[in-house]
């Protein structure tokens, strides 16, 4: 008797599971329209696993110097919680990177989110889809650079958006017109030592000026960072010789990645964590036009 009442409940919660899914009341319509509108929402990230939060994307092909080159199969940098294109780039739509560079940014403004919550990082331009000159620049055309606007504070000490870059004294204060805003140290050192330590996109440069880099420096002392990523970060910022001395954003560059040399073109310097072996050395001449942003 026992058994078989035991039998009879199991019959029927066998039966019950067969019949739940299509005595539901979201009918096959209504769970595809829902699909729909999620895909809507958030075009390719499901958040069911970690693997499927990370974007499948082209081989991109980083093609010549960072000052003459081109670019295949980019990659677009889009907004997110994270990430945003600053109002002032935006109708260029120079979004496009490397899967290297793209991935470096969203991997350090999560970064810089996870430690410091609360800012998003502002974006300038990055290059063409398919590479090439853009006026107002002389690197940016094969997808390893990208200009960034430094995290800021308001008057309040809130995270600030802007619209435009804007410029900074050795102090940290803003420079006219922009004197209500304060240069974020904090946010700023956490972004140089995630750009740094990266070890899928490699960086060459960080353009800065040198009154910023030595801000990010103490930062970096006082907030106890490791000596290996100091000593990196230290070699990576540098004030650009000539032209624009990077008071107002970060030009950040990375160096080819591995699969596409030799097509893709460094020059020196080749820091300790250049990936493979660096390429013969080339005229100072092309040295020095490489270092320009
Ligand atoms: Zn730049």
């Amino acid at each position: 008797m026992r058994t078989s009442r035991t039998l009879l409940g199991l019959a029927l919660a066998l039966a019950l599971s067969v019949i739940a899914p299509t005595s539901s009341v979201v009918g096959p319509a209504a769970s595809q329209a829902q699909e729909a509108a999620v895909a809507t929402v958030a075009p390719h990230r499901p958040r069911t696993t970690r693997r499927a939060r990370t974007p499948r994307r082209p081989n991109s092909a980083s093609i010549g110097f960072a000052f003459r080159g081109r670019l295949r199969r980019a990659v677009h940098l889009d907004e997110s919680a994270l990430i945003r294109h600053a109002g002032e780039y935006r109708a260029g739509g120079n979004f496009y990177g490397t899967t290297e560079l793209v991935g470096l940014l969203e991997r350090a403004a999560a970064q810089v989110s996870r430690r410091l919550p609360g800012a998003r990082l502002s974006v300038g331009e990055l290059s063409r889809q398919s590479g090439g000159p853009i006026p107002g620049h002389r690197s940016h055309q094969n997808g390893r650079d990208v200009d960034i606007a430094f995290y800021m504070l308001d008057g309040a000490q809130h995270p600030y958006d802007p619209y435009a870059f804007a410029a900074f004294d050795r102090l940290g204060h803003g420079i006219t017109p922009n004197e209500s805003l304060t240069f974020d140290d904090a946010r700023n050192w956490e972004l140089v030592a995630r750009l740094v330590a990266d070890a899928d996109a490699r960086v060459q440069y960080i353009f800065v000026a040198d009154t910023l880099k030595q801000r990010l420096l103490r930062t970096a002392r006082r907030r106890r960072a490791p000596s290996r990523v100091i000593t990196r970060a230290e070699a990576v910022m540098v004030q650009p010789a000539h032209g624009h001395p990077h008071r107002n954003h970060f030009h950040v560059r990375i160096y080819c990645p591995p699969g596409d040399r030799p097509a893709c073109e460094d020059r020196e310097p080749y820091h300790a964590w250049y990936p493979g072996t660096p390429p013969a050395r080339a005229s100072a001449a092309e040295d020095a036009a490489a270092a320009s942003d």
